[in-house]
């Protein structure tokens, strides 16, 4: 069973139930639900073995709370490992100032893909996101801006039906609030579980961030590890100004299967935000520590009421 096996009026159900998802959004404050953003797992431990973590670069074990203190990157050496969606607003907006999006996308299985709808739900409950994106208003150093951030820890950040909405929604949202855009992409493409209807998710969130642009929205995208697949062919490369993380893989397909295709060999360094600043297509890379201070500052120069035209 696929897409081909369904009636006209069942593929219409997907296209329409979306739309039903985001009411008319006229004042900011009606679609905004307070939200304390806090990491699932915060339980008190009892006295027991200090917990380790291995960083992913170096493999070395370190203690589960430095790490965390700080901010995922690896004390040892440097490498920034995969932080969670609700730990990145933390770290990014000013305390108190994050409210979260609404923007409820109701559950479809277009492919009927066995125990889709289980894995998701299990998921929900795991990481406390509704889905692949965490979308909201925040503060990052006094400016208020629309900040939507990839949680690889959903489904590796995968884009299918919902994160396409949710990330629409969000350029949306922002157009209509004059808010300019950060966004934090981390994930490995589109989601096969929804078949081609995530691969449209590139034109529908690339023509949400152009029409967003042709209003003279201001969009600051931050590329982290990894970003690949879909998402790298959409909004992720649209931005206005383009940060990476250091040592963040950013890519369309994987080197080996470049390789093959060019029968060639890749150079050193390939795909990562090192290779990629290089050769100007990334602006800048931005340690994590650093990341807060940096985005501020572009929000501030680009502050609409600051340069009256
Ligand atoms: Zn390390």
């Amino acid at each position: 069973m696929g897409l081909l096996g369904k009636t006209k009026a069942e593929l219409a159900k997907y296209a329409t139930v979306l739309r039903s998802s985001g009411k008319e959004n006229s004042e900011l404050n009606d679609d905004f639900e307070p939200v304390v953003v806090r990491e699932k797992t915060e339980k008190k431990k009892e006295e027991g073995p200090v917990e380790m973590t291995a960083c992913s670069s170096c493999k070395k074990e370190i203690s589960t709370s430095v790490m965390k203190k700080n901010l995922c990157v690896c004390p040892e050496c440097g490498a920034h490992n995969k932080i969670s969606a609700a730990r990145r607003v933390r770290n990014m907006v000013d305390p108190g100032t994050f409210r979260k999006l609404k923007c409820k996308v109701p559950f479809v299985n277009p492919l009927d893909y066995p125990d889709y709808e289980e894995k998701i739900t299990k998921l929900q409950e795991k990481t406390g996101l509704e889905e692949g994106v965490l979308i909201g208003v925040g503060e990052i150093h006094g400016q208020k801006a629309m900040i939507a951030v990839m949680g690889s820890e959903f489904l590796m950040g995968s884009m299918g039906i919902a994160v396409g909405e949710k990330v629409t929604y969000a350029f949306e949202v922002a157009d209509k609030n004059k808010l300019p855009v950060v966004m934090f992409t981390a994930s490995g493409g589109a989601r096969m579980q929804e078949g081609i209807l995530s691969l449209m998710q590139m034109a529908k969130t690339s023509a949400a961030v152009q029409r967003f642009s042709d209003h003279g929205g201001l969009y600051v995208v931050c590329l982290t590890h990894p970003t690949t697949g879909g998402v790298s062919a959409s909004f992720a490369t649209l931005g206005d100004i383009t940060l990476a993380e250091p040592g963040a893989l950013i890519g369309f397909a994987g080197p080996r299967v470049i390789e093959q295709t060019i029968g060639q060999k890749l150079p050193e360094g390939f795909q990562t935000a090192e290779y990629l600043e290089e050769h100007g297509f990334v602006d800048q890379i931005v340690p994590r520590s650093e990341m807060r201070e940096v985005v501020g500052q572009i929000l501030k120069l680009h502050e609409r009421k600051r340069w009256p035209l």
